[in-house]
This record gives structure tokens, sequence and C-alpha cells, in this order.
């Protein structure tokens, strides 16, 4: 039996890209995978293009009482939570000089107090299963800055301070939590990037290539296995060799 088999994991934002990606290769594996973004419906619609073994609930991170529900759903229906992947997030880019205080607000609520409630919510049953694993998705942004970028930057590096101090605080737990930084990687998130910034930018990644949403998801599994059970508080770079 392969050890994901009675594995339970809950990917945010995993309607599209790497949470997307994530949310697939774990299900590839057998593991039992509830998916979630803001719309009810596409995350259904995802979850059955996954197969039977994935779920999809509409859950805002922002919004403590659709985490709570969530989570909640999740223990209710399988007795446990093994993986929490915390991955959803947003960008609102502009120089800080013009950029409204919604949008700075908008990028740290999203990504940085979802972090508190989607981890917060889970460490519960962790605790008391004595084993599991917190996986955040931050960014080569948040250890290296970019222009245009400061609250996006801001909350990605402000995620692996968040990493390293719940790591110390639940390893005797037997809870790891980690990192995962990426590089510049094809989603939906960059898009809109225009042709010669993305020709620029393949031509600064040691690799010579844009990373692929798999790229990620093979580091998330990693750290979620076995294998990865004496790694807690780290960050691991997946970016092409961007940032060493
Ligand atoms: P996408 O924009 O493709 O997908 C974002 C996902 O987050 C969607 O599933 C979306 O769901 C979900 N989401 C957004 N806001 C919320 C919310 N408030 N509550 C719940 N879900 C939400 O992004 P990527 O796949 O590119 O990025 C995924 C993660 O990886 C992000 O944290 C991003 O910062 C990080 N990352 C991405 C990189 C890249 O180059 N693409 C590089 C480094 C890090 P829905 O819209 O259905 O609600």
């Amino acid at each position: 039996m392969s050890e994901w088999n009675d594995k339970v994991v809950l990917v945010t934002g995993g309607t599209r890209g790497i949470g997307r990606a994530v949310a697939a290769s774990f299900v590839a594996r057998g593991a039992a995978v509830t998916l979630t973004g803001r719309d009810e419906a596409s995350a259904q619609r995802v979850a059955e293009s996954l197969g039977e073994k994935a779920s999809g609930v509409a859950m805002d991170v922002t919004v403590r009482k659709t985490v709570d529900e969530a989570v909640k759903a999740i223990v209710t229906t399988h007795g446990r939570i093994d993986v929490l992947v915390n991955n959803a997030g947003i960008t609102r880019d502009g120089l800080l000089m013009r950029m409204p205080l919604s949008d700075w607000e908008s990028v740290l609520d999203t990504n940085l107090n979802g972090l508190y409630h989607c981890s917060q919510a889970v460490l519960r049953p962790m605790i008391r299963q004595r084993s599991g694993r917190i996986i955040n998705m931050s960014s080569v942004v948040g250890v290296m800055g970019n222009a245009g970028q400061a609250n996006y930057a801001a909350s990605k590096a402000a995620m692996l301070g968040f990493t390293k101090a719940l790591a110390r605080e639940v390893a005797s737990r037997n809870v790891t939590v980690n990192a995962i930084a990426p590089g510049y990687i094809e989603t939906d998130m960059t898009r809109d990037l225009p042709d010669d910034a993305t020709d620029a930018l393949r031509e600064a990644i040691p690799l010579k290539r844009i990373g692929q949403p798999e790229d990620v998801a093979a580091a998330v599994l990693y750290l979620a296995s076995e294998g990865a059970s004496y790694v807690t508080g780290q960050v691991l770079q997946v970016n092409g060799g961007l940032y060493m």
C-alpha cells in the first residue's frame, strides 16, 4: 500500500495553477484531497476533474468561519487531517509611492491573515493525532524583493518567519512546518507579464526555463512525504537557480 493511501490533505487555492497541480499530484498517489477556492461551483468542478478522491469546497482564507467549517468537515469525514498546503495567494502590484492602502491590505489579508486562519484551524487536530505537515507557499520575491511588489514581498517574507516560529512551537508534537519559495511559475498569476519581460527573466534563470506548477507540486509532495519527517522550519527554493 502506498504511503499516501490513508493521507488526508487540504490545499487552499486549489482551483488553478500551483494549487491545482499540488492537489492533482496527491490525488494521483491515492490521498484524499480537499481543494478550496472562493467559489463553490468552480472548486467542485476542478475536484471532479481530478478524480473521486478529490472534493472541492468554498473557503475564503480571509473569512475564519469558512476556514473552520472546511476543516471541521474534513475531520468529521476522515477523522484526521495530515497535510495543510497554504497555497492561496494574490498579487496587487504597483510601486509603493502610489499603492493604495486597499492593495496593501488585501494582499496581507489573503497571503498572511489567511495563513494564520488556516494554520490555526488545523493545529488542534494535528496536535491531537501527534502528526501533521504544514507547507506554506512563499515566493522567491519574499527572499529577493521585487520592485512593484512591496505588499506581496512583505507578505511572502513574513510567511518565512511564521514558518520558523510555528515549526519550533509544534515540533514536539511531530508536526512539521516548512515553506516553499517558488521562482517564476507559469500560471494565471504570471500570465500578464509582457513577452520581453518573460524572455529577460528566462535569461536570468540558470536552468533557462520558466517553472511549471508540477515543479512546485513535486516539492510539496517531498515535504509531505515520510522521507521528509526530519525536515522542519526550512525554506525549499524551487526557482531554476534564480536565487541561490
Ligand atoms: P493563481 O492566481 O493561479 O491561483 C491562486 C489560487 O488562490 C486560486 O485557486 C484562487 O482561487 C485562490 N485564492 C485567491 N484568493 C483566495 C482567498 N481569499 N481564499 C481562498 N482561495 C483564494 O496563483 P498561482 O497558482 O500562481 O500561485 C499559488 C501560490 O503560489 C500563491 O500563494 C502565490 O503567491 C505563490 N507563488 C506563485 C508564483 C508564480 O510564479 N506563479 C511564484 C511564487 C509563489 P479562486 O480564485 O478560485 O478563489
